[in-house]
């Protein structure tokens, strides 16, 4: 249960938004989606970020800008109008439902980072920034955001923005036994191939001990190697994210999980190469 007594506030400038949550028990409240599931009785008051005009999705300069407030939805409905932004709306639109997706916000997502996270792994494989709302514009990313400790502290985040690159190639695999149970884990690579051989790779995977893991052993053996299916054998073997066991799964069952879905993933890049 929420506080009985709760404030709401609405402000139009996202300077308002930020003076109004040094209040002690004033979080921002985007889908809501978190807040009304955990319900913690600190929260005296909610500040919506709906009218701070964060709710855009804009190219340009190659590179996408968008904006906090924007829904899993609305990036989907984007990249089906554009076919860009292809790797991030594929990870979404399996995310939770439809009527979940049409509520949870960017902001509210990379500040909450549950560990079933759709939106961390392809972000870091994209190696996106992200602003915080500070006197001074800070511009960081995404990485330097969580290993920083930075996710801890209150703050208002203002967009994200993901560098489009020509000539990559990516994909993300989500595992859950049931389509719509909460993933395990999610895994995502980008890679950049120029004349079928990696110049570039960027492996993440989320929901391991730790949350999130750079999978660096994979990226540098991957480098410099034309993608065939010898190649991706090999990878496999460079690729050993750590698990914690629960209620369910093993943590060596959910390594090895991972390792097939590693595997069916860099299949899956290959064939897309001409
Ligand atoms: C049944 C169910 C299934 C789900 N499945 C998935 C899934 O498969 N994949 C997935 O990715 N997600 C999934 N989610 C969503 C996820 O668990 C969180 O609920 C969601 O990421 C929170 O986003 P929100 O916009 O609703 O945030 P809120 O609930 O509004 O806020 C969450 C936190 O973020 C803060 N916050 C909000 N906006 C900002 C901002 N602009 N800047 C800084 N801080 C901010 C709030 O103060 C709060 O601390 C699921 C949720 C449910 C209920």
């Amino acid at each position: 249960m929420l506080h009985q007594n709760l404030e709401w506030f609405f402000p139009h400038k996202v300077e308002e938004a930020v003076k109004l949550i040094e209040q002690q028990g004033v979080i921002l409240h985007g889908g809501g989606t978190r807040i009304l599931k955990t319900s913690p009785k600190s929260i005296k008051g909610l500040v919506d970020v709906g009218r701070l005009n964060l709710n855009y999705i804009h190219h340009a300069d190659n590179h996408f800008s968008i904006g906090s407030a924007s829904t899993y939805a609305d990036i989907i409905r984007y990249s089906l109008k554009t076919n860009k932004l292809l790797i991030l709306a594929k990870a979404l639109s399996e995310a939770a439902s439809t009527p979940l997706r049409n509520r949870i916000t960017i902001g509210g997502s990379l500040k909450d980072f549950p560990i079933w996270s759709s939106l961390y792994a392809p972000l870091l494989a994209l190696n996106a920034q992200i602003e915080i709302a500070e006197k001074h514009e800070k511009i960081l990313s995404l990485e330097e955001y969580l290993d920083s400790g930075m996710i801890k502290t209150k703050h208002l985040i203002k967009r994200i923005i993901v560098d489009d690159i020509p000539n990559i190639i990516g994909g993300v695999k989500r595992f859950s036994l049931i389509r719509f149970e909460y993933p395990l884990f999610t895994i995502a690579v980008v890679l950049q191939v120029k004349q079928k051989t990696v110049s570039e790779a960027r492996i993440f995977i989320t929901g391991v001990k730790g949350r999130h893991k750079r999978c660096k052993r994979a990226e540098h053996f991957l480098i410099d190697k034309e993608l065939n299916d010898e190649t991706i054998q090999q990878a496999e073997k460079h690729f050993a994210p750590k698990f914690v066991s629960d209620y369910k799964y093993s943590a060596e069952y959910k390594e090895h999980t991972a390792k097939v879905f590693f595997t069916d993933l860099l299949h899956e890049l290959k064939g897309t190469l001409k």
